[in-house]
């Protein structure tokens, strides 16, 4: 059975409509010039300024541990814990070590794309200029623990980018706020 009208077109849509497209553009669109496919000492960001030294990665809600919309798999926790850790691990060290070069790194959540652009345009536009530049503060989910007893409540433990001693925890009922849905549904308003 082919697919309908609408299902190719929500499959064109969602090609063309990847967070990193998207960011990407609307940069362009603000006047800003930067180089796709650029490398930095430190990994491969989504955009780069080379000459400015600025470097944007968009970080997936799941993958990253985003605190609004990582959710806890049922299954394999050890395997998931240790699969997150290794993500966020990963993301802190590209970030300090391009920091200590002087870079300025700015690490935006995939829904922040679709929720605040404006903003995001002027954090890289304020990353560009040399004043008042301070790395900003950012939550990673780091583990979640289901909790004994009824509710489904888990604990959530949740780490600083840049400061893995900076941390706390929530309880709460277990999050099934996946990005992913909240992207359909607004998919089709783009
Ligand atoms: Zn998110």
């Amino acid at each position: 059975m082919g697919l309908s009208r609408s299902e190719q077109m929500s499959r064109i849509r969602g090609r063309n409509t990847s967070p990193e497209r998207l960011l990407r553009s609307a940069l362009w669109r603000a006047g800003l010039r930067f180089r796709l496919q650029s490398r930095t000492p430190h990994g491969r960001p989504d955009v780069v300024f080379a000459k400015a030294r600025v470097a944007i990665f968009i970080d997936g809600c799941f993958w990253h541990g985003c605190p609004e919309h990582y959710v806890r798999p049922r299954t394999r926790n050890e395997f998931w814990s240790s699969k997150l850790r290794e993500n966020v691990e990963r993301d802190r060290r590209q970030t300090l070590q391009l920091e200590a070069l002087g870079w300025r790194v700015c690490r935006f959540w995939e829904h922040q794309v679709f929720e605040s652009m404006l903003e995001l345009v002027e954090t890289v536009r304020s990353a560009l200029r040399d004043e008042q530049w301070a790395p900003y503060h950012s939550w990673r989910v780091i583990q979640v623990d289901a909790l004994p007893g009824e509710g489904d409540m888990e604990r959530r433990w949740m780490e600083d980018l840049r400061s893995p001693e900076v941390r706390h925890s929530v309880e709460a009922k277990r999050s099934t706020k996946k990005w992913k849905r909240a992207l359909n549904q607004s998919g089709s308003t783009l």
